[in-house]
Formats: structure tokens, C-alpha cells, sequence
């Protein structure tokens, strides 16, 4: 172990490299369990700088966020990136999700235009799934990386305020509800940041335990 990742009462810690606080809040109720004896620090604890993410792969902006992060603050360092994936436009919105609208951040602009997009498309056809790579780095360059997905199906109507982003009109498969109608520990159980999450905890243990 690194000295920078023992603290003062001997507690490994490592950091979540996202300056989201939904998503830290999030990320943490999810890991900690999983992580005994571990300190999962965010940005609100640790200064770094956000890299641009500027690569066309989950995974790839996953560990651009990730390799930032460690090499910064000399922290093993954990990241995700997600998205929906719409089979009938080829895989988008995908990593444009987020700016679908070509407004950063603005959940409803985007799912108003997939929307209006897709209102011809026949209830069969609108299948989607978001996807989640969730990733592990060491600062001396170790590499570990989850995915995880959760199919269904696009709404016509949005419905629903919990969760975010295009929860409102997406409904799970196996559900009446829309995302955005489950409680946040429904949605962990079968979301797609909740399986990759927990498909790289033991991978976090493992680069922890090797030190
Ligand atoms: P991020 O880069 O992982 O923060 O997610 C990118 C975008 O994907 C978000 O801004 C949302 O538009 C969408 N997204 C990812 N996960 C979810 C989800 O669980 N529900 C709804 N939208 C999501």
C-alpha cells in the first residue's frame, strides 16, 4: 500500500473520479458495503480537475476519467460512464446522451427530442437499453473494468419523478413502471450502474489487497 492511500487510522482509501454529487451520493450507498475497511473519497474531498471525455466508448471515457484522476492524486481511482442505447437509431443516443439536445445536462430537452424522434416507430421496435462501464485504475497503472445494461422499452410519454436523465421514459423490462416510478433501491437492483458497480467491487478489493 501507498502512503498516499493509508490514512491516519491505517483505512485504505480511494476516490471516486466524478465531480457529480447525485452520482457520488449514488456511488457510494452502492460500494461501501461491498468495500469493507475502504474509504471511498470524492471531489468534495480530494482536488483534481475533470478531464475532457472525448472518446466514442463507454468504457473509453470511463477510463479517461479514471487514468485523470490517479495520476493526479496518486489514489486508486474509480469511474463510470453510461448511457441509453436506442436499437432502432443505431446505438444513439449512446455516449451523446447527455447532450442529446446539444444542451449539456438538460434531461428534459433530451428525452423530449428522442421523443419526437422516435413517434413513428411502432411500440415493437422501441427497445432500448441503458448501458454502464464502470472501471478501477491504479496509479501505477493497473486496470480493471464491469459493465452492466438494463433492458426495455421506450415510453411515449414521460412518467414519473424520481431518478434522472431519461429515466421518465423508460420502462424496464419485467415492469408496469417507468425508471423514473421506482424508488432509488428498486432501480439499484436492476440498474445498469448497479451491476457494474457491483461486478467491479471484488476487482477494487483485488488492485486494493495487491497494494
Ligand atoms: P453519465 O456520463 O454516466 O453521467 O451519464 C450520461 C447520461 O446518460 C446522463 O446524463 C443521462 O442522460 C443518461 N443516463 C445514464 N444513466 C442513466 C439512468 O440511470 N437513468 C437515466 N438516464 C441515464
Amino acid at each position: 500500500m501507498s502512503t498516499q492511500q493509508a490514512g491516519a487510522a491505517g483505512a485504505v482509501k480511494i476516490l471516486l473520479a466524478t465531480h457529480s454529487a447525485g452520482k457520488v451520493a449514488e456511488l457510494k450507498e452502492l460500494l461501501e458495503p461491498l468495500l469493507p475497511g475502504i474509504t471511498v473519497l470524492s471531489a468534495a474531498d480530494v482536488n483534481f480537475a475533470e478531464p475532457v471525455e472525448d472518446a466514442v466508448t463507454f468504457e473509453g471515457n470511463a477510463l479517461i476519467k479514471a487514468r485523470a484522476a490517479a495520476a493526479a492524486t496518486g489514489l486508486i481511482s474509480v469511474a463510470d460512464d453510461s448511457g441509453l442505447v436506442v436499437d432502432v437509431l443505431g446505438h444513439a443516443p449512446g455516449v451523446f446522451s447527455a447532450r442529446w439536445s446539444g444542451h449539456h445536462g438538460d434531461d428534459v430537452a433530451n428525452y423530449q427530442l428522442l421523443l419526437a424522434q422516435l413517434s413513428d416507430v411502432p411500440d415493437a421496435y422501441r427497445t432500448a437499453r441503458f448501458f454502464c462501464s464502470a472501471v478501477v485504475v491504479t496509479p501505477d497503472g493497473r486496470e480493471a473494468t464491469a459493465g452492466g445494461e438494463m433492458r426495455g422499452k421506450l415510453l411515449r410519454q414521460p412518467r414519473g419523478t424520481n431518478g434522472f436523465g431519461y429515466d421518465p421514459i423508460f420502462q424496464p423490462e419485467g415492469e408496469t413502471r417507468s425508471s423514473a416510478e421506482l424508488t432509488a433501491e428498486e432501480k439499484d437492483a436492476i440498474s445498469h450502474r448497479g451491476k457494474a458497480f457491483r461486478a467491479l467491487a471484488p476487482e477494487i478489493v483485488r488492485l486494493v489487497a495487491e497494494g
